[in-house]
């Protein structure tokens, strides 16, 4: 399981540790929402690694349910990976680290070593050296570097058992849920401020025809005035969203697809269970 600070790059490592992409990234903190499963099978091996929301402290309701998510995987994972971005303050991550509860191996994963010198990479190692943590790999996630090391090393650390998911899966939510999730990822792209905060998608049709796959999505905010946002001008903005979204989910399911977005206000989505349990944040 992967954890860290926001933006320490969590969602894109699990991405090249698959040679997929699963996860969205965006430049944006709290991006990721949900815990995402990425399944990795080589021979007599089985590594299913989970991508989690950033550790934060929580400020509305959806985001305690983002804090749930990272907790009950600190619980249940074999290997835990503590991810943080060079760039960063190695005494915070250090603090952070250290006050997370795991019984299970770590590993220090150092990322985004492609931003920094050698000389700040060793001020890192040595900081942590010092309490003997864990094990330090460094990797570039972003430019795949030093992730088969990764891999490796983790290996190590696995128990012997046999394996928990059939050899040909690569995740275990819907394809639905990932075609919202990378609606989600455009509306992180494209839109500032409070804006991507402020919104969720619901998938509301899926359908294979003869042709292409039928999607339709509804874009959820919580007030009237971010409808308007969304939309743009003249609807431009949306337009923008709508065919980014669609090659990208093209890409994913291999398909032509005809996507229709819909822009809903739900006044303070954000605090209300029921609208939080509807748009899959359990
Ligand atoms: P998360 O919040 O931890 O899931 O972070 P993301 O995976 O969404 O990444 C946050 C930002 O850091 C994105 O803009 C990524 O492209 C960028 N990023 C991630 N890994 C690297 C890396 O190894 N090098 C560089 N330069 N950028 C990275
Ligand atoms: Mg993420």
């Amino acid at each position: 399981n992967i954890f860290g600070k926001p933006n320490a790059g969590k969602s894109t490592l699990l991405n090249a540790l698959l040679g997929e992409k699963l996860a969205i990234t965006s430049p944006k903190v709290q991006t990721t929402r949900h815990r995402i499963l990425g399944i990795l099978n080589r021979a007599e091996v089985q590594i299913i690694f989970s991508d989690t929301p950033g550790i934060i402290k929580p400020e509305y309701k959806l985001h305690e349910k983002m804090m749930q998510v990272v907790k009950f995987a600190l619980e249940d994972a074999d290997v835990a990976l503590f991810l943080m971005d060079a760039t960063d303050s190695p005494e915070k991550n250090r603090e952070l680290f250290s006050s997370l509860k795991v019984k299970s191996s770590k590993i220090l994963v150092i990322n985004k070593t492609d931003l920094v010198s050698r000389e700040k990479l060793q001020e890192i190692n040595r900081l942590f050296q010092e309490q003997k943590l864990e094990p330090i790999i460094e990797v570039s996630a972003l430019k795949n570097e030093n992730i088969e090391a990764l891999i490796e090393k983790i290996i190590t650390l696995l128990p012997q058992c046999p394996p928990y998911y059939p050899e040909d899966m690569l995740t275990e939510k819907p394809v639905r849920f990932f075609v919202g999730e990378l609606i989600r990822e455009k509306i992180f792209n494209l839109y500032h401020k409070e804006i991507p905060y402020h919104t969720t998608v619901l998938v509301t049709q899926f359908e294979e025809k003869n042709t292409l796959t039928k999607i339709a999505a509804d874009i959820i905010v919580q007030r009237e005035t971010q409808k308007g946002i969304i939309l743009g001008e003249k609807g431009k903005a949306i337009k923008e969203l709508g065919s980014l979204a669609r090659l990208d989910i093209e890409n994913f399911i291999g398909r032509k697809v005809f996507l229709e977005l819909h822009v809903k206000v739900r006044d303070r989505w954000r605090d209300k269970d029921i609208f939080l349990k509807e748009y899959g944040y359990n």
